[in-house]
Formats: structure tokens, sequence, C-alpha cells
């Protein structure tokens, strides 16, 4: 059996770990990461569903850090502010990605072979770079 002390360093590590792969955001950091989304983000869903004439309903966005993007049945999207932290390509990845919903409701080989179109064969490659990649957790203070 591991002793109490084993236990507490072990935690610690695990902890140390954590912490290293989510980036702590000051109050004011956070609220600047949210000012940043308000101005980027709709610009750029603007362009790019006015470029391919995306039938989108509503768009907005949202601090929930459970997804970076929800597309409902009748094409309203939802994009994380958290969006606004990842490099240019990823950013457009993603808004093209729930884009693309508003044509095919599910995850099916037509919905990969049009969105892949759009990123031109690029959708493997960016699937892998957005491991490195999380949601912020905004908590309840702002
Ligand atoms: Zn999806």
């Amino acid at each position: 059996m591991e002793s109490h002390e084993d236990f507490i360093l072990k935690a610690l590590s695990k902890q140390t770990i954590k912490h290293q792969n989510t980036p702590k955001y000051s109050t004011d950091e956070l609220r600047a990461i949210i000012e940043k989304a308000k101005e980027e983000l709709p610009p750029l869903f603007k362009a790019l569903s006015q470029k391919y004439s995306f039938p989108v309903k509503r768009f907005s966005l949202t601090k929930a850090h459970s997804f970076w993007g929800i597309c409902t049945y009748n094409n309203c999207i939802r994009l994380s502010v958290s969006v606004v932290t990842l490099p240019m390509e990823l950013r457009r990845y993603i808004i093209l990605h729930e884009l693309v919903h508003t044509l095919h409701h599910n995850h099916s080989p037509r919905f990969h072979q049009k969105l892949n179109e759009l990123l031109n064969g690029k959708e493997k490659e960016y699937i892998r770079m957005m491991k490195q990649y999380k949601t912020i957790n905004f908590g309840s203070s702002l």
C-alpha cells in the first residue's frame, strides 16, 4: 500500500501537469479575450458564411466551454469565445465545420467531403492540430 506522502506527491505532480496544459488567465486577461472575440469573430464568421452562401439563421458567441462551436437543427450557430485564442487557420476550420452543418446536420461522409473541400484537403491536419488547444473555463465570475 502506498503511504499518505506518496499519495500527496502523486496528486501534486498530476496537478502540475494539469496546470502546464491549461493556461491560467487573470480576470483582466479573460475580459480581454472576450472583447477580442467580440471584435474579431463576428466579421470572420460573416465573411465565411457569405462567401459560400451558407443558410445561417442566427450567429452568437458564448462563454460555454464544453464545445468550440455548435449548430442547431434550424441553423443557429454558437461559437465559443475561446475560438479567438486559436491561430487563424484553426479559427477558419472551426467556423467552416459549423457552417457545413447548416447543409449536413451530421458527421456523415458527405459532411466531411464538403468540409475537406473548403479546407483544401487539410481537415485531418486541423483535427490533429486542435488536440493541443482547449476551450477556456470562464467560470461564473464574468
Ligand atoms: Zn460537428
